[in-house]
């Protein structure tokens, strides 16, 4: 038998729920082999060994006593031109969970393979050299993708886009290292006479590189990951009826975090492109049936946590001080929209949409209502004010890549904090092999972004948050 970690592994690659087809893919050194045990072509004679690369065809899978678990199209790819680089079988059964779990069952009784762990196909890409970290963790990012911006973010990094950015600033940075050391040495042929002037021009040219992916990574994870938002404002003022329109628009994707309590609930809903992550939504939720109203001490908490705040108002009842004290506070750091909501009904001390704008200049206001036969009105107006707000006017297809990884960031960011560290050093007109050092500090975090320099239990960690079968 082969070492467990090169053992050959099987697993369902596709959603496990009744449909049309379902696929188990198969991958290792045995590939071939293990699935030739149990396929047998139309005339019933195993043959799987002579197929050709990179071909499908038509046969059946049987369990280990012959027995016709299911007809099923098989394919073959031979490595190193596949997903893994290992050899490849991918069996397309039909799409039953039950058909799925007795062929994958028989599959990985066979000594010679066993079940893959969540993202084994992948770790064994990158093991193998087919990608690079950047470029599996675009394949999570391609499967988990909740808008389109997010999916074309994620091929363009699935594309190597990243890799080739990180690949050329390690080639620039090891130049440099290696002619320090080359002058340190070799003084006779190397001149280091005004070298640390030529190196600053490097690095400003390199650091400026990082600090663009970095200022863009923030509208990176709010395009990919949504918009954090709270939506606060007095009892009654339509919270619970905005958060309900919220959710009936387009698809809600609703993520009940497991073990926790029905406060981290985390609810996600989309307005066309943009994203929106509501927090506290069970506070929300909570005001419909206790008597005790969201406080005021609550709903500034909530706030400190989002980058937008959806600020709610009754625009039937005048402002108090709370109301424009909150909403001041919250405007000094924080992106706010005033939604006057109730706009459907009239009254001597309706709030006037003009006048609040002179008032506060800074401040947006959208006139909503959210209930009756009107109650989409100022979605779209709503829509509009978060993309001035954030993506300077439309969510349209970034110039930029952008990183949307917390792990990726902070490899950028201590390779930024080393660079300048070089700089400051020739400034401080210290000698050339403190260069090197911190030279290879930023070399070394480049590398966790490729997966260059990264710790066996670290990629583990990061293959292990990825689905079964991919
Ligand atoms: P919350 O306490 O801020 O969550 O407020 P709710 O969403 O529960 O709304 C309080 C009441 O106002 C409910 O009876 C709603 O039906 C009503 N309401 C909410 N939005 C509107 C609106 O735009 N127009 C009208 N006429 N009533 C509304």
């Amino acid at each position: 038998m082969i070492k467990n970690d090169t053992l050959t592994i099987a697993a369902v690659a596709s959603a496990m729920s009744d449909a049309g087809i379902g696929i188990i893919r198969i991958s290792g050194e045995r590939a071939i082999t293990v699935a030739d045990r149990y396929y047998r072509n139309k005339k019933g004679i195993r043959d799987l060994k002579s197929h050709g690369a990179n071909t499908i065809r038509f046969g059946r899978f049987c369990d280990e006593e012959g027995k016709v678990l299911d007809e099923i199209l098989i394919s073959v790819m031979k490595a190193p031109y596949t997903y893994t680089g290992e050899d490849v079988v991918e069996v397309n059964c039909h799409g039953g969970t039950l058909v799925l779990q007795e062929v994958l069952q028989v599959l990985v009784q066979d000594p010679d393979c066993r079940l893959a762990q969540p993202g084994e196909f992948t770790k064994r890409a990158f093991l193998n050299g087919r990608i690079d970290l950047s470029q599996a963790t675009a394949v999570m990012d391609l499967i988990s993708a909740k808008n389109r911006f997010a999916l074309e973010n994620a091929n363009r990094q699935l594309s190597g886009e990243l890799k080739e950015k990180v690949l050329a600033m390690r080639q620039k940075i090891l130049h440099e290292t290696a002619f320090i050391e080359a002058a340190l040495d070799d003084p006779d042929n190397y001149d280091l006479e005004g070298y640390g002037a030529r190196l600053q021009k490097t690095l400003s040219m390199l650091i400026s590189e990082v600090d663009d992916l970095l200022r863009h990574a923030k509208e990176g994870q709010i395009r990919k990951e949504g918009i954090s938002t709270a939506i606060i404002g007095r009892p009654n003022a339509g919270k619970s009826s905005l958060f309900n329109r919220l959710l009936q628009t387009e698809r809600a994707i609703v993520t009940d975090i497991a073990g926790t309590t029905r406060d981290t609930i985390e609810e996600t809903v989309r307005l066309g492109d943009i994203l929106l992550k509501l927090i506290d939504t069970a506070g929300i939720r909570s005001t419909q049936d206790e008597i005790e109203q969201l406080g005021v001490a609550r709903s500034k908490a909530v706030a400190e946590e989002a980058d937008l705040i959806l600020y709610v108002a009754d625009r039937t009842q005048e402002f108090d001080e709370t109301d424009i004290q909150t909403i001041t506070d919250a405007m000094k750091n924080k992106k706010l929209i005033l939604l006057l909501n109730k706009s459907d009904l009239s009254g001597e001390n309706r709030l006037d949409a003009e006048a609040l704008r002179a008032q506060f200049p800074q401040l947006i206001v959208v006139e909503t209502t959210m209930t009756g036969e009107n109650a989409q009105d100022g979605l779209e107006d709503l829509k509009q004010a978060i993309a001035e707000l954030f993506f300077s006017g439309a969510l349209t297809p970034p110039e930029e890549l952008f990183l949307t990884n917390t792990r990726q960031r902070e490899a950028f960011s201590s390779a930024n904090a080393a660079l300048k560290q070089v700089a400051e050093s020739i400034e401080n007109g210290m000698s050339e092999d403190f260069f090197t050092v911190d030279l290879m500090g930023a070399y070394a975090a480049l590398g966790e972004i490729i997966g260059e320099e990264v710790e066996d239990d670290l990629v583990d960690k990061i293959f292990s948050d990825f689905c079964m079968g991919k």
